[in-house]
């Protein structure tokens, strides 16, 4: 038995935790934030708990599934037929099914089928690696033509990244069309997933199982460094005083590793400063009634500022209807900077363009969550940018959602990658 600290209570750090504990370790968890979950965790919005980041499942998300399963709370998940739209010149159309996208008036028939044939490629993609060294917005001009592309891809390229975009690889957007593609109940119906009561559902479940197996959670508590005599880990400091570990592992967003490790050799310190993300403020709404039929709906029209605004209430049948609209971008974009009424000015502008009838009596609650680090910017050749899991430091080990590229961020790879990172650790040659 070997005690381990774990920094970050998000789905990757209770995933590493619980494995390890299962092994038969000793494990204190560090989550610097009030409450566990990370980009999953809820809050209370006007009398609703609900998660400040959206999350849905996808059919393949299996390690997802296990845990649900192990913590005796599969019964909790639940599928639905969603729909997706597009709003294009003015209006709304059907989006992701064959008859939509043969009504759909923003692209000749040739782009149509060109469009599907990439997502059918996409589906059946086996291996990224070659992709992998590709750029995405120059592989997708290719696969569409230039117009296609500026209508479907350009306004999540440039609306997400903005001048980071063209560094994006092809493989991460291979990934992320697959997954979603992989979700079907038919050809005609999108199947996605969500938990009853959210996220909270199994992040507290986790919790409860972790302490019951003399797991320590502690909340608040933001590690500030990692010490190390030697080349071996020794232990951590936090705010009041220094706890001594055998080993350490890190699942905190990779920016603030370079700080926090400082004895990383030179080389690898330095890639952990090479890695980019980008931010996100998430507007949402409470509404007294829905403002469209669809879960996700996507917007051609970049002037709108937002690539898409999610519906959850059309995934998850709330008393409330509730939006989310997402401003994802790169922390130095002045919009980082707007204060909350800014963000809600700009998305009812959105809101109204969407259903004229939207009038701003049907807000019954609004809010603005921000993550700095939301989203890592998956470069060409993205592996190879990153330090080692496994790093020089005997007994330290990190990863991030970085890691499992070109799989986008989801819950589903956390929890598989936290379970790696614990296997790799907690074995007796970790
Ligand atoms: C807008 C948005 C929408 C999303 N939609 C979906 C979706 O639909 N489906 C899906 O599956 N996934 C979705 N995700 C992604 C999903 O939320 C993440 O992949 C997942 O939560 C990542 O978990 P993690 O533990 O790897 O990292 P994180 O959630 O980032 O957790 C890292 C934790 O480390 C803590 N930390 C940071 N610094 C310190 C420190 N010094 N000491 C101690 N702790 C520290 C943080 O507070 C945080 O809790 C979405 C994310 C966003 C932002």
């Amino acid at each position: 038995m070997q005690t381990f600290a774990v920094l970050g209570g998000g789905p990757m750090g209770l995933a590493v935790a619980w494995r390890l504990l299962k092994q038969g370790h000793q494990v204190t968890i560090y989550e610097a934030g009030e409450r566990l979950g990370g980009m999953s965790a809820s809050f209370d919005f006007d009398g609703l708990r609900i998660e400040r980041f959206f999350h849905f499942l996808c059919a393949t998300d299996y390690d997802y599934f296990d845990l649900l399963q192990e913590l005796g709370i599969g019964d909790k998940l639940h599928w639905v037929n969603t729909r997706m739209g597009v709003f294009h010149d003015g209006r709304l159309h059907d989006w992701g099914e064959p008859f939509a996208l043969l009504k759909f008036p923003g692209l000749s028939l040739v782009e149509k089928v060109r469009y599907a044939l990439k997502v059918l490629y996409c589906k059946h993609l086996k291996n990224f690696d070659a992709l992998d060294q590709t750029r995405a917005t120059g592989w997708l001009r290719q696969w569409l033509g230039e117009r296609a592309y500026n209508v479907l891809w350009h306004p999540l390229m440039s609306l997400k990244f903005y001048q980071l975009q063209d560094e994006v690889s092809a493989a991460w957007i291979a990934a992320r069309v697959q997954r979603v593609a992989h979700s079907r109940e038919s050809l005609f119906k999108e199947k996605l997933g969500y938990i009853e009561g959210g996220s909270d559902t199994w992040l507290f479940a986790m919790e409860a199982a972790i302490r019951a197996k003399g797991g320590e959670v502690c909340l608040a508590t933001p590690v500030e460094q990692v010490l190390v005599e030697n080349g071996t880990v020794t232990g951590l400091r936090l705010q009041d005083g220094v706890r001594h570990f055998d080993k350490v592992i890190s699942t905190i967003p990779l920016p603030y590793v370079a700080k926090m490790v400082p004895d990383l050799p030179a080389a690898d310190l330095q890639k952990l400063h090479a890695v980019r993300n980008v931010g996100v403020a998430t507007v949402k709404f409470k509404l007294s009634r829905p403002l469209t039929p669809y879960f996700w709906l996507n917007l051609t029209d970049t002037a709108f500022g937002i690539p898409g605004i999610i519906e959850y209430s059309n995934l998850n049948p709330l008393q409330d209807k509730v939006l989310y609209v997402p401003y994802y971008m790169p922390q130095d974009n002045h919009k980082f900077a707007w204060d909350n009424d800014q963000f809600r000015s700009e998305a009812i502008r959105c809101l109204k363009a969407i259903n004229p009838a939207f009038d701003e009596s049907w807000i019954k609650a609004f809010h603005v969550s921000r993550y700095y680090y939301a989203q890592p910017v998956c470069v060409q050749g993205f592996l190879d940018t990153l330090p080692p899991m496994r790093s020089a430091i005997n007994g330290f080990y990190m990863a991030d959602t970085s890691y499992y590229y070109p799989q986008d961020r989801s819950i589903t790879e956390s929890i598989k990658l936290g379970n790696q990172l614990a296997d790799m650790a907690g074995s007796v040659h970790g």
